[in-house]
């Protein structure tokens, strides 16, 4: 094309190039020689400094992740703070906590914080489990003062005599395995486990979706599940049920796990699995009229016909009975007929319930005051009711609260608990004060102002490049437009510019080369 233009005469050439014009414009125009003022100058100067800034900070941040400097030491003379959890509202209060007033003694047994709402990404391999994985050293290191971190599991709490029981969680132990450690103010974050509702069989067979480990099983199955199919000679009967993956409730997290196995489906196993692709089949089953009961009716709807689009059945109105190693049998609310589905791979997603440390201290405080089965019932200060002198704190899916049980609601409520020790510090002679006078901290947390959660709104993905989201000023969105928002929502929560990069790089990738298909 270039070619043939050059062959061209200049009698063919756009008369603004002609060469005659240009000598006449060069005999008429000697000025036209003189070099001219480069255009744009200061602008190309100024995106030219704005880029080695924004090089150099990125360089200074990359550095200062990687070179924390020296700590406090622990100080006997201060209160101590045992935080339990390194979950959504735990970790929150750690980051905003000014340890140079406080010892800190954090346990958990898991030593990292897990951004749980791109855990069912992981499970297809859309994003890779260690880049939402945020070690736990990373943060406590840059606190002003030396935090203990116990890997371990609380397994008692003694409220009246303020100590904690710590058992060891590695899988090789030394040889001490339990510790008992004394707190002043005690801050209980250990989220929640999955409800089953006493349903015979789930813990035996289905698969949860809440923690590093959950995601990693149900990649593992998926694939097997596939590969099983595969096998030459299996049955029409036996591939039709291995490959029919079923989820159980139609809250957020079952949607989207749902949401990211169509992907799987339709980017990846169509490509790879072409001969049994077209009996890939997905479920999702929920007990009440519709999925994504905390949303508004028209984002229900916009999802529920998503899902019909892209070939998701939504069984409503349908609640599972038992869970057997290769079926579920469901019983329909409507015709109380009771079914039998076989399935290959079984998620289950119905949502919280309290832990067993959780349901030992409730038994532990007045039942007149810790009277909700969900969790701890805490006061408007997150201190939780009839806990002795006030010194018992409860935050996220663990305490009993008027908000629903959301990763949003637990990183405020950290924060907020941050934001109130750092007054308590403050307060330190109007504490004495109390003190003589025989009151406790809770009375001066409670001359604090009370937690106040505003929503910023809810999100959800919903397949196919499509996310709908439910934002303050009643305003409802869905689509691809959406998506990117969704996208770029989570890109910007996730804690670390570590996190981002990791991320932002696996979403590239996917979009690149497809999901990982190799089972480890
Ligand atoms: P959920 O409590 O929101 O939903 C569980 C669903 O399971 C319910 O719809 C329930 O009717 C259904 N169910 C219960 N028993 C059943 C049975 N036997 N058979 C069939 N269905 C059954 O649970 P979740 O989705 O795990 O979410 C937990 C919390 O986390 C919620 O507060 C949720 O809002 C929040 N969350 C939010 C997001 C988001 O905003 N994107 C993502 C994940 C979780």
């Amino acid at each position: 094309m270039l070619l043939s233009r050059l062959a061209k005469g200049p009698h063919q050439q756009h008369p603004r190039l002609s060469l005659s014009r240009l000598a006449s414009t060069a005999t008429t125009h000697p000025s036209a020689h003189a070099p001219k003022p480069p255009r744009f100058k200061w602008t190309k100067r100024i995106l030219k400094g704005g880029a080695v800034v924004g090089l150099g900070v990125v360089a200074w941040t990359i550095y200062d992740l990687r070179h924390p400097m020296p700590q406090f030491e622990w100080d006997p003379s201060k209160k101590t703070i045992a935080i339990l959890g390194t979950g959504w509202g735990s970790v929150s209060m750690l980051k905003d906590l000014d340890t140079e007033n406080y010892n800190v003694v954090l346990v958990s047994p898991r030593a990292y914080f897990l951004f749980t709402p791109l855990l069912p990404s992981c499970t297809v391999g859309t994003i890779e489990l260690r880049s939402i994985m945020q070690p736990i050293r990373f943060l406590t290191r840059f606190k002003k003062r030396e935090i203990l971190f116990i890997e371990g599991n609380c397994t008692h709490v003694d409220p009246e005599n303020q100590i904690i029981t710590v058992q060891d969680s590695s899988q090789i132990v030394g040889d001490v395995s339990v510790t008992d450690i004394k707190y002043d103010y005690l801050v209980v974050g250990v989220g929640a486990e999955n409800a089953t509702f006493g349903i015979p069989g789930v813990k035996e067979h289905a698969s949860f979706l809440k923690e590093a480990w959950d995601a990693r099983r149900i990649r593992t199955q998926l694939l097997d599940c596939l590969e099983s199919a595969a096998f030459p000679n299996q049955t029409e009967s036996e591939k039709e049920r291995l490959l029919h993956m079923v989820v159980v409730g139609g809250g957020p997290t079952g949607v989207e796990y749902a949401a990211e196995l169509h992907d799987f489906l339709h980017d990846d196993i169509t490509t790879w699995y072409p001969e049994i692709a077209g009996k890939f089949k997905i479920t999702l089953v929920e007990a009440t009229p519709h999925v994504l009961g905390m949303f508004p009716p028209d984002l229900i709807a916009y999802t529920e016909k998503t899902f019909a689009e892209n070939k998701v059945d939504i069984r409503n109105n349908t609640a599972v009975k038992e869970v057997r190693q290769k079926d579920i049998v469901v019983l329909n609310r409507e015709t109380q007929a009771l079914e039998t589905i076989p399935y290959g791979l079984l998620v289950w997603a119905t949502g919280n319930a309290p832990r067993p440390l959780v349901a030992d201290l409730i038994a532990q405080l007045p039942k007149d005051l810790q009277n909700q089965r969900r969790g701890l019932v805490t006061d408007d200060w997150l201190v939780v009711k009839g806990s002795p002198r006030g010194s018992i704190f409860a935050l996220g899916d663990c305490s009993a609260t008027k908000w629903a049980p959301t990763a949003q609601v637990a990183s405020r409520q950290g924060a907020y608990l941050a934001n109130m020790f750092g007054h308590l510090a403050n307060m330190k002679r109007e504490q004495a004060q109390f003190e003589q006078q025989g009151k406790t901290s809770l009375d001066v947390v409670q001359t604090l102002p009370p937690f106040v959660y505003t929503h910023m709104g809810s999100l959800a993905y919903v397949g196919g490049e499509k996310a709908i989201a439910d934002l303050p000023g009643n305003i409802h969105i869905g689509g691809m437009l959406t998506f990117y928002f969704w996208r770029s929502a989570y890109l910007s929560n996730l804690f670390t510019l570590r996190n981002r990069t990791l991320v932002a790089f696996d979403w590239m990738k996917c979009k690149m080369f497809g999901r990982d298909i190799s089972r480890e």
